[in-house]
């Protein structure tokens, strides 16, 4: 289980590898064109951490692609703790303002968040994107 000290939620890397273990139990698969044997972490990338290259399609993703948690400049871990509070507290009485001081980011932001995760809730029932 995870509670809210959990360092998923302050530590980028924890995040990281948290949302891998749970989107990819055996070995990371390219969300593009589902291989998974022949795709490599891109090690020392001047991209930085937690890119993969797929030698079957040829292209570059991380754990994000596909997920809600997609093209946004908003840290991952910050992703995590915004969906563990809208997903233990009662998700209707969550405010802008309370996300945005919980997670420490502007209000324009926070709001922007609230909105893609209570999307990606109506439409999946749940926070976290499901494979
Ligand atoms: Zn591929």
């Amino acid at each position: 289980m995870i509670d809210r000290l959990d360092p998923i939620f302050t530590d980028e890397t924890a995040a990281r590898n948290w949302l891998e273990a749970q989107r990819w139990p055996d070995g990371a698969a390219c969300p593009f064109c589902e291989s998974r044997e022949r795709v490599k972490p891109l090690a020392g990338s001047s991209m930085g951490d937690g890119w993969y290259h797929c030698q079957d399609c040829r292209r570059k993703f991380t754990v994000r692609v596909g997920t809600l948690y997609e093209r946004s400049h908003v840290p991952l871990h910050k992703w995590l703790l915004a969906s563990y509070v809208l997903s233990t507290a009662n998700d209707r009485a969550v405010t802008v303002d309370q996300l945005r001081a919980t997670i420490d980011v502007s209000y324009r932001t926070a709001w922007r968040m609230l909105q893609r995760l209570r999307e990606a809730v109506d439409a999946a029932g749940t926070a976290v994107a499901d494979e």
